[in-house]
């Protein structure tokens, strides 16, 4: 049986005792140290309707997805996930959140029922030694997540997890703890960041929502200076961001859209390849880019 269908089967053992379980997950995991790291990917998430809507940016998620390993689990680093310290979730059937006011009742119908994996969670917290990462059985998966990780499985059979960010830290923690978090990569486990590099909701152009890729110049601006920053491997201009000028500061106003980024760029080794897919404005205040690294 594949590990990756296996995992996903433990989570649906009611009758094994916990060490039985954990004795099988020890067996899954031990024998993957010398895969190949698995590439990483920031998804522009946008507005929570792309979950259901058919358009370009869904179709770059969806052909993006068919160029990946299958990973075995996916940890995501999501905007909508904010506490104070780092949390894992860590149940084994995280529900679907519809942390969002204002949209069509299908949207609030989705339901994305992928598994938790207690295990990827207990081994995240191992992994940070910098900071205390805690369990947390309450959240599941918020659209910052599922919104965008269904079009790369819509099946649902691959595990989730997600990692929150400590609003209480700077760029630089978040860069560290995403270096911590890299060896997963060597474990099977698809690392995701869901944010937008250009974010500002007070300035989005309302009136001109359907007008294809219309960007203010501002936004335009900061999109190609994050975009030739990230090329360039450039991070600690980017852990700088707060110094990069007004262009940046009005497309990151609060930098909960751009801080999943930065656990990407912290988890990036040398001879990683970057590509950027989705590279486009939506009503002038935001860019959907989206970038892959290995
Ligand atoms: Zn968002």
């Amino acid at each position: 049986m594949k590990r990756s269908i296996f995992l996903s089967h433990l989570a649906f053992a009611p009758l094994m005792t916990l060490p039985m379980k954990m004795n099988l997950l020890n067996h899954l995991t031990s024998g993957s140290e010398s895969s190949e790291r698995m590439p990483m990917l920031f998804l522009g998430h946008g507005s929570p309707m792309n979950a259901i809507e058919e358009n370009e940016f869904v179709a770059g998620f969806r052909q993006m997805a068919t160029t990946l390993p299958k990973p075995k689990a996916i940890l995501c680093v999501s905007a909508h996930w904010e506490t104070r310290g780092t949390f894992v979730t860590a149940m084994e059937h995280p529900r679907t959140i519809h942390d969002f006011g204002g949209f069509p009742p299908a949207l609030y119908e989705v339901n994305y029922p992928a598994p938790g994996s207690p295990e990827l969670a207990r081994k995240t917290m191992e992994l940070v030694s910098t900071a205390q990462v805690s369990q947390d059985l309450k959240w599941g998966l918020d659209h910052g997540c599922w919104s965008v990780v269904k079009h790369l499985y819509p099946k649902a059979e691959v595990p989730v997890i997600q990692m929150s960010l400590d609003w209480s830290q700077g760029a630089s923690f978040h860069y560290q703890l995403g270096k911590e978090i890299g060896a997963l990569r060597k474990k099977g486990i698809l690392i995701v960041g869901s944010g937008n590099l250009v974010h500002n909701l007070s300035r989005v152009a309302w009136d001109r929502l359907n007008e294809s890729g219309f960007a203010y110049d501002w936004a335009n601006e900061a999109n190609e200076t994050m975009k030739r920053l990230i090329l360039a491997e450039d991070h600690p201009s980017l852990i700088r961001y707060r110094s990069l000028g007004k262009a940046i500061d009005l497309a990151i106003p609060t930098p909960e859209h751009f801080l999943p980024l930065l656990y990407l760029l912290g988890a990036q080794e040398k001879g990683d390849e970057l590509a950027l897919f989705n590279d486009k404005a939506v009503a002038g205040s935001l860019t959907m880019t989206s970038v892959r690294i290995g």
